[in-house]
């Protein structure tokens, strides 16, 4: 069996009447039987534990979930990471005081752009994967392109603080840079920062797969292209307002 049909056959039998089901349901569609365990909410630790351990089962029950709780705060990460990213980039210290103040203006912004950037995300996405035929309702594409944010949420909560307090304004300011200044920290710690940004690329790409049920491939050059997107859209709004 091919990949494609391999994904096309994901069925779940009834072991009552052992009808062709959906395996996304929970009941049978023929005798109303009871097929799998509904999840009613997500547990915000172990899902994130099981989205780095297997993120397969992980995305499977973001989809049984029926609450899709935890995104808007995890998108609220998504836009600190975004905005002290751009104040780095944009070399914004100098327009600051101290960093105390740099911070609070990172984090206040950054909770504000957090969730309309990663509804642009999951709107992108989700057009993306209906267009290459895929049949994920768009509760189920926000559920999947949300909990793919985990790696973001690791970097913001512990890789930022880390970044902050070993180089502080450094990571603000055009001259001295950091990079020449503390060159192996720097190097070390936006190296990581990258690779947090291409896992949850890379998840996202992964959960659309799942959710959608298409051909991984088709998902990731998705998920690739709409991030690149909201990125670049993301800078072009703020680079020039922003500092
Ligand atoms: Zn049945």
């Amino acid at each position: 069996m091919n990949t494609i049909a391999a994904i096309n056959a994901r069925t779940l039998q009834c072991t009552v009447c052992a009808a062709p089901n959906d395996d996304f349901s929970t009941k049978c569609s023929s005798c109303g039987s009871f097929l799998q365990d509904r999840v009613a909410n997500l547990d915000f630790f172990a899902t994130l534990w099981q989205m780095i351990e297997s993120p397969k089962v992980a995305f499977r029950k973001t989809v049984l979930s029926e609450q899709k709780n935890y995104i808007i705060s995890m998108m609220l990460f998504l836009g600190v990471g975004a905005m002290f990213t751009l104040l780095s980039l944009r070399h914004a210290g100098s327009e600051f005081d101290n960093l105390l103040f740099l911070m609070l203006y990172g984090i206040v912004l950054g909770t504000l752009i957090g969730p309309p950037l990663g509804m642009i995300v999951i709107i992108g996405l989700h057009l993306w994967c209906r267009l290459a035929r895929g049949t994920a309702t768009f509760r189920n594409s926000y559920a999947v392109v949300g909990w793919s944010l985990v790696p973001i949420v690791i970097s913001v909560a512990l890789l930022l603080p880390i970044e902050l307090a070993a180089m502080g304004m450094l990571l603000f300011i055009a001259s001295p840079s950091a990079a020449a200044i503390k060159p192996i920290v720097y190097y070390t710690l936006a190296g990581l920062d990258i690779v947090f940004v291409l896992w949850t690329i890379a998840l996202a790409g992964y959960g659309c797969s799942i959710a959608h049920r298409l051909p991984v491939w088709k998902t990731m050059i998705g998920a690739m292209l709409v991030c690149s997107a909201a990125g670049a859209i993301f800078y072009a709004a703020f680079a020039h307002w922003i500092v």
